[in-house]
């Protein structure tokens, strides 16, 4: 049992919670909330008629994909594929069996470098909690075994997954946000907004139409080195496109000298160090289906790639853009973005050779 005190303590603290981690702004043309799910602060921000009732719908529904999805939930439908590896199938919805089998698409388009198998790895460095730690190249090699796209085992018929071996882990950490982004655009759409900015943690942000009849969006795309918000690698002004981030600055420690970060490259089983810092895709998404989903996974897949396959990647798909930040402080843009961007960092020396 807890003690009185101790439940009035926890009360205490929710309500703290509660009231620091969500904000509305409401006036006639726009409304706008910030709640914290999936473990980062999402904002949604509508303009027009209807927008209060089609962001909290929004909300719901991502709450939603994170009891699905997540691994922190023991009940998630990816937590039973998980405890069931290398046992048996598991039925899931049809949303989890889509994302599965979209992930494993992508693991194809990027060479392997996206690839949802990687849960064993990711658990087993511990990136963003207290117990994160470089891992003995031993237990790396060990957990490298249970990775692979390719021993994720799925039935049509049933509607079901498994994992071919036990121990093998789904963490769809690197795609559940933009699919969200994709469900938030959709069920703002059936609302009737017409403009609007949706930003999922910063590295999933998705401008619907233009900001108002003379403005496009202006979206900032967070400094590699900078503190979040306070200095910017570059402005681009778009409409109707899913701008996705992946960086080696969202969650990483040091160790001497060294950075190590959440993105695992999984052909070694360490942290991608293959001369990228951050990079931002941004798709078009009147030409690309599921555009926040696939620019979450391969802005993710980019990182590991490195500089040259990735600008390759990015080039080879229709509606894809995108712009990298290396490690050696160049900054290169596919050849369908130069017109779209509005400034870049002095730090950073634009690289128009390797494209
Ligand atoms: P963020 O979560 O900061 O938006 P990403 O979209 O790049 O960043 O996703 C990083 C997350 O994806 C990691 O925290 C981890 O859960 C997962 N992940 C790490 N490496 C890979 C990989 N090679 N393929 C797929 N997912 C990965
Ligand atoms: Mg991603």
């Amino acid at each position: 049992m807890i003690s009185r005190r101790k439940r009035l303590c926890i009360a205490l603290i929710l309500m703290t919670v509660l009231i620091t981690a969500c904000s509305r702004i409401k006036d006639k043309t726009k409304y706008e909330e910030t709640q914290i799910k999936m473990g980062t602060a999402m904002t949604i921000k509508a303009y027009g008629e209807n927008g209060e009732q089609a962001v909290s719908d929004a909300f719901k529904r991502i709450d939603e994909i994170e009891r699905l999805t997540s691994l922190n939930i023991s009940t998630s439908e990816v937590t039973s594929i998980n405890n069931a590896a290398g046992k048996r199938y598991v039925k899931v919805s049809p949303e989890v069996f889509e994302l599965i089998k979209e992930s494993m698409e992508l693991s194809k388009m990027s060479q392997g470098a996206f690839d949802i198998t990687i849960g064993p790895l990711v658990k087993l460095w511990n990136f963003g909690t207290k117990d994160a730690r470089v891992p003995s190249s031993e237990e790396i090699k060990e957990k490298l075994s249970l990775v692979g796209y390719e021993k994720i085992k799925i039935n049509e018929k049933e509607s079901s997954v498994m994992l071919e071996k036990p121990g093998m882990m789904i963490d769809l950490g690197g795609i559940a946000k933009g699919h969200a982004a994709d469900q938030v655009v959709d069920i703002l759409v059936n609302y009737g907004i017409k403009s609007s900015i949706i930003n999922l943690g910063g590295s999933n942000v998705f401008v619907l139409g233009e900001k108002n009849k003379q403005e496009l969006w202006t979206i900032g795309i967070q400094h590699p080195r900078k503190v979040q918000g306070d200095g910017f690698l570059a402005l681009v002004k778009e409409s109707d496109k899913a701008v996705a981030t992946s960086g080696d600055y969202e969650r990483y420690f040091m160790v001497d000298g060294k950075r190590y970060h959440h993105i695992i490259d999984p052909k070694t089983g360490y942290p991608a160090d293959n001369g990228i810092m951050s990079d931002s895709l941004v798709l078009d998404s009147t030409l690309v289906k599921n555009s926040s989903m696939i620019g979450d996974a391969l802005s993710t897949a980019v990182l590991i790639l490195g500089p040259d396959k990735g600008l390759r990647l990015i080039e080879s798909l229709d509606g894809v853009e995108g712009l990298i930040a290396t490690s050696d402080y160049k900054l290169l843009i596919s050849s369908g973005m130069d017109e779209k961007i509005e400034s870049i960092s002095e730090d950073f020396e634009y690289d128009a050779q390797r494209r």
